[in-house]
C-alpha cells in the first residue's frame, strides 16, 4: 500500500513538472513575440492631375480610385491641378465636377490636398478654389505618418514659381526645416516632360536647383495629359501624372532620362514605410501601368 502510494506521488510530481515547463515554454515564447518589432502599416495616399474634365474618362478613373479604396484604403488624395476645365469654374462646377465623381471617397473621409493649374487660375476662380478646398495658401506644406517614416508634403503654386521669389525662399526654408523621412513636392507643371507642354527652362533654372539641395525624394506634376517617369536626376525621382480625366495627349520624341511613357487614364497610388516609397500607376481597369521603388 505504501509501495503504490509512493508511486501515485511519483507519478503526479511528474505530470506537475511537465505542465511547469509546458507553461514556462508558452510564457518564453510569448515574451519573446512581444518583444519583436512591430511593423506599422505604410501611410498610403493617392495622386493624380488634370481631372476635372466631366468626361467619361473622369468617372472612370473615379470608379477605379473607388475600386483600389475598398481593397486598399489610403487617406487622402494630392491633387495636381487643373481641378476644373475649361476656366475653373468652382463655383458653378464643384458638384459635377468633384462632389459627385469622388462622392464614395468624400464619405469615407478623403480629403484633397491640392494645388492650381493654369486652367484653375485662367479666369481667376484660383481664390475660390482656395476657399473651396480649404487651401492655407496658394502654397503651403503639412505632414502626414509618424517618425520614422513620416512624409511632408510641400504644395506648391508654378504659375507663378519661377518669378515668385518669395514662393522660392518659402520652400528653401521650410525644406530645410524639415526632418520627415520622405519629402515630396508636388505642382502642376513639370520640370520634365517629353508631352506636350514639355520640359520646363525656368523650372528647371529655379525650382530643380532647390530639390536637389534639399535632397526631396520625389517631385509629382500633371499639365501633360499622360504618365511619364523619369530616371532620378541627382537623386530626385519626377513624375509626371497628368492622367485623371482629360483627353489624353500623345508624346514627342522623348526628353533624355526619360524612362516610362504611357498616354493613358491613371492615378498613382503611393505607400510609404521606413524602408521605402512606393509608387504604382494604375489604369482605369486596375492593371499596373508601372511602379517603381525609392529606398
Ligand atoms: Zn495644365
Amino acid at each position: 500500500m505504501k509501495v503504490r502510494s509512493f508511486r501515485l506521488t511519483r507519478q503526479l510530481n511528474l505530470i506537475l513538472v511537465c505542465a511547469l515547463s509546458l507553461f514556462m515554454s508558452l510564457a518564453v515564447l510569448g515574451f519573446l513575440r512581444a518583444q519583436e518589432p512591430t511593423q506599422a502599416s505604410p501611410l498610403r495616399w493617392v495622386a493624380m492631375g488634370d481631372f476635372g474634365s466631366g468626361m467619361q474618362a473622369q468617372q472612370k478613373v473615379a470608379d477605379r480610385l473607388w475600386e483600389t479604396y475598398q481593397h486598399t484604403p489610403y487617406q487622402f488624395m494630392l491633387s495636381l491641378g487643373d481641378n476644373i476645365y475649361p476656366i475653373g469654374n468652382i463655383k458653378k462646377l464643384a458638384s459635377d465636377r468633384i462632389e459627385t465623381p469622388y462622392a464614395p471617397l468624400w464619405a469615407k473621409g478623403v480629403g484633397f490636398y491640392p494645388v492650381l493649374g493654369n486652367h484653375d487660375v485662367i479666369a481667376g476662380f484660383g481664390p475660390a478654389q482656395m476657399a473651396y478646398f480649404k487651401m492655407p495658401g496658394r502654397y503651403y506644406t503639412f505632414s502626414k505618418g509618424q517618425d520614422p517614416a513620416r512624409v511632408e508634403f510641400f504644395a506648391l503654386d508654378t504659375n507663378t514659381f519661377h518669378h515668385d521669389r518669395q514662393q522660392q525662399q518659402w520652400l528653401r526654408h521650410a525644406l530645410a526645416e524639415s526632418h520627415a523621412r520622405w519629402k515630396v513636392v508636388y505642382a502642376h507643371h513639370p520640370v520634365y516632360s517629353s508631352g506636350k507642354h514639355g520640359s520646363s527652362k525656368a523650372l528647371s533654372e529655379t525650382l530643380k536647383p532647390i530639390l536637389e539641395a534639399a535632397h526631396v525624394s520625389l517631385y509629382l506634376c500633371g499639365h501633360d495629359h499622360d504618365y511619364e517617369r523619369f530616371q532620378p536626376v541627382n537623386h530626385v525621382e519626377y513624375i509626371v501624372s497628368g492622367g485623371g480625366g482629360a483627353s489624353l495627349r500623345q508624346f514627342d520624341s522623348p526628353e533624355p532620362g526619360s524612362e516610362r511613357r504611357l498616354s493613358k487614364h491613371h492615378f498613382l497610388l503611393l505607400s510609404a514605410t521606413a524602408q521605402s516609397l512606393t509608387i504604382e500607376a494604375i489604369g482605369v481597369d486596375g492593371a499596373l501601368l508601372d511602379s517603381v521603388i525609392l529606398q
